[in-house]
């Protein structure tokens, strides 16, 4: 039978971002309630190695860290609960929200942490060679590719900064990108061209990705010339596919202020969206630094502003009787 959640502070997601919220809001005593969605801890569960989150001096990865911060997020009074929400009401508070098994939940203060996810291409061999050369994120994997060669696919601002981020790892980049001209920003397309580590192979689409050699990881990519139908092959030891990222926001469009293809808005410098009592923390409103430990910050600071919103909700209350 459907049942109804009733918490203080309500958290959505299960990321980096909405398990430090949850930290902090259960040693605030506002018995946080996480629902967590399809992909219980996040992004950082489909990554093998993290090096860059603070605090361990060796390799960790990146499963593991998720399942600590959950563990840590229980031990000090959170509770977990799996479902999908396919319906939210933030006309009124507490907001509300529905699950698919048709639970409610009830939240004085909600916490939107859903995160985002990056785009692939969906071409063969990229899902098999994921973490065996393929990659989506530079700054998470990029140091593997030390001394190697390595291509980065698109024409956006992520795609131009991954190349540039590479070239600390690797002399020989090449960016590959379907048309004859870039999206990135100016000074972003200049930084490029001028760095003699990276070269551009324009309109250029990729058609396979292309394993080999024992363990199997990616040895190359198969490509086509968009203009000629020209195939060809370039042989490389790691390729990163930055075609964009998609915020996972679909559900709240028409109920909360979306910018920039779909990420919440919010306050700058603050997680506080127009709603008062409601927060946006992690990859569902940053896409600019999109990592485990801005993330884990943010989901902090969230969990902050939920309490002094609650408090100075009891403060008014009490001042009004
Ligand atoms: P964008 O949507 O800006 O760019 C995606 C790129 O991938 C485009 O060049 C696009 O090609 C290409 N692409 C998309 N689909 C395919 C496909 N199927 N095959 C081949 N190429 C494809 O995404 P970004 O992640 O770069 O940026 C997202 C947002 O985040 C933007 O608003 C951006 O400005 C912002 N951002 C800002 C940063 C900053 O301010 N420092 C850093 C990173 C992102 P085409 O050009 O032909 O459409």
């Amino acid at each position: 039978m459907a049942e109804t959640h009733k918490t203080k502070m309500l958290i959505l997601g299960s990321g980096p971002a909405g398990l430090s919220a949850a930290i902090y809001g259960a040693r605030a005593g506002l018995e946080p309630i996480v629902v967590q969605g399809l992909q219980p801890g996040g992004q950082l569960t489909i990554t093998t190695d993290v090096e860059n989150y603070p605090g361990f001096r060796d390799v960790i990865q990146g499963p593991w860290l998720m399942d600590e911060m959950q563990a840590q997020a229980e031990k000090v009074g959170t509770r977990f609960i799996f479902d999908t929400i396919v319906d939210v009401d933030f006309s009124r508070r507490p907001f509300r929200m529905t699950g698919d098994g048709g639970d409610v939940y009830e939240g004085d203060t909600l916490v939107i942490a859903t995160g985002a996810q990056a785009k692939w291409l969906g071409l063969p061999g990229e899902e098999e060679l994921s973490g065996k050369g393929v990659s989506a994120c530079a700054t998470c994997d990029g140091f593997f590719y030390r001394g190697k060669k390595v291509a980065v696919i698109g024409g956006g601002n992520t795609a131009v900064e991954e190349a540039l981020y590479m070239t600390n790892h690797s002399d020989d980049v090449t960016l590959i990108h379907r048309r004859d001209s870039l999206r990135a920003e100016k000074i972003l397309q200049e930084r490029l061209f001028a760095n003699p580590k990276i070269s551009v192979l324009w309109n250029t689409n990729v058609e396979r990705f292309v394993g080999g050699g024992e363990p199997v990881g990616l040895v190359g990519l198969d490509l086509v010339d968009t203009q000629t139908g020209a195939k060809s092959h370039l042989a490389l030891d790691g390729a990163f596919v930055a075609i964009g990222h998609a915020p996972a926001t679909e559900i709240f469009k028409g109920h909360l202020d979306l910018i920039d293809g779909g990420y919440i808005e919010v306050e700058p410098g603050t997680p506080k969206t127009k709603i008062p009592g409601l927060f946006a923390c992690g990859d569902v409103m940053d896409h600019v630094y999109r990592q485990a430990v801005t993330a884990a910050g943010t989901g902090c600071m969230a969990a902050l502003d939920a309490e002094r919103f609650l408090a100075e909700q009891e403060f008014e209350q009490i001042a009004a009787e």
